[in-house]
């Protein structure tokens, strides 16, 4: 979380902006991240920063795998990537993102 301030505040001063207004996230459901604890440390950790009373809005990612044998593309609920038509491997497509996917700011 740290780590997102950081490059949001850097991407803010680029920009020549004395504000940031709104960091939008997109968390996949695997990343390891808890939404309603990120929301909290959101608030702390902006205290006396430009993101200061930013607005933090979240897309969730769902866990998605893709079948090795027969192509299926699934949503892995239970956090294995099986295939739930054929039972074999299938390969992580989505669900472990922790990215920026946009900051707005203000002059
Ligand atoms: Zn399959």
């Amino acid at each position: 979380m740290m780590s997102i301030l950081d490059t949001c505040q850097q991407e803010a001063k680029k920009a020549g902006a004395a504000k940031v207004s709104k960091i939008h996230l997109q968390i996949g459901e695997r990343s390891g991240v808890v939404v309603d604890s990120l929301k909290f440390v959101f608030d702390m950790a902006t205290q006396d920063t430009m993101a200061e009373g930013a607005e933090l809005e979240i897309d969730l990612i769902p866990f998605e795998g893709e079948c090795s044998h027969c192509q299926r593309r699934f949503h892995a609920s239970e956090g294995f990537l099986v295939c739930d038509q054929c039972g074999n491997y299938a390969k992580l497509i989505s669900g472990q993102e922790l990215n920026i996917k946009s900051i707005e700011v203000e002059d």
